[in-house]
């Protein structure tokens, strides 16, 4: 290509412009996968540290509880919280990786779709007092799907619900079936979504700009990294948003008739 490049051209302007085009997809196709390669190293190195600071910050933390230095066992149980974060972060940046590059992979079996939701819904109630998770569960029956994943989709969803509504408390999770698929939802009545930025949303590190969005922490990667699992499951995932009144993010898995 670089040799097409170089000649001085005499011909058709439109085949130089169509080696050029190549040239560019080339070089750009390069350029992605070394980011990705380097998005991949780095998240893969930064893991084996914070997962040890994490052994250590527990470890401590039980020792100060057990002699009763209970002010600095709440210090190291808030590293321990942030170190949760770190961990969480570096997780997205592997997912990325991985799906960028083909290798995320699946670990598929029966489950029963309402369980692994309200497993998850129980869990993250758990992780905040401000916020009432709100359960309006249907039948749907059971998936065929790697169920970790699955939960570690509907976590983002009902996490950013969480983020993106600081000033109301409630938080609607339901389930349904429909036709031959399963579908969940989670609804907020937070900032909401301007209607020209909803698309863009599912792509990788987008977030929404605006005055109000700087201040909620974020790498734009989770919508990205669930609606890729959804559709590699396949299914489909989609928002309906209104500006300053609130999202609701649904997902749809296709239900096996046999199993349910
Ligand atoms: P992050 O939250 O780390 O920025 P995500 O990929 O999860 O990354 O979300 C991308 C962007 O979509 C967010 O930055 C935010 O602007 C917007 N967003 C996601 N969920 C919501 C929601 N429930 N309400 C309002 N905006 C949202």
């Amino acid at each position: 290509w670089h040799l097409v490049r170089a000649l001085p051209f005499t011909i058709d302007d439109k085949i130089i412009k169509w080696f050029g085009t190549n040239t560019d997809i080339d070089e750009q196709k390069q350029l992605q996968r070394q980011k990705d390669d380097f998005l991949g190293i780095a998240s893969h190195e930064l893991k084996t540290p914070v997962t040890s600071i994490k052994a250590y910050a527990q470890v401590l933390g039980a020792m100060l509880t057990r002699e009763g230095e209970h002010k600095k066992a709440e210090m190291v149980l808030r590293m321990d919280a942030q170190v949760n974060r770190l961990t969480n972060l570096i997780g997205d940046l592997l997912d990325v990786t991985k799906i960028n590059s083909g290798r995320l992979q699946f670990n598929k079996s029966w489950f029963d779709f309402n369980e692994t939701v309200l497993e998850t819904v129980q869990d993250l109630q758990h992780t905040t007092q401000k916020h009432q998770l709100i359960q309006n569960f249907s039948q749907t029956g059971s998936i065929y799907s790697d169920k970790d994943r699955i939960s570690q989709v509907i976590t983002n969803l009902i996490t950013n619900a969480i983020k993106y509504s600081p000033h109301t408390d409630k938080i609607i999770v339901s389930t349904r079936r429909e036709n031959n698929e399963a579908i969940v939802c989670v609804q907020d009545f937070g900032i909401g979504i301007p209607e020209d930025k909803k698309d863009l949303v599912f792509e990788q590190f987008y977030r929404v700009s605006g005055n109000k969005q700087h201040t909620f922490p974020g790498l734009g990667l989770g919508l990205y990294i669930s609606s890729e699992i959804i559709k590699r499951e396949g299914g489909r995932m989609w928002v309906n948003s209104v500006e300053g009144k609130g999202s609701t993010f649904c997902f749809a898995l296709p239900v096996d008739e046999t199993n349910s």
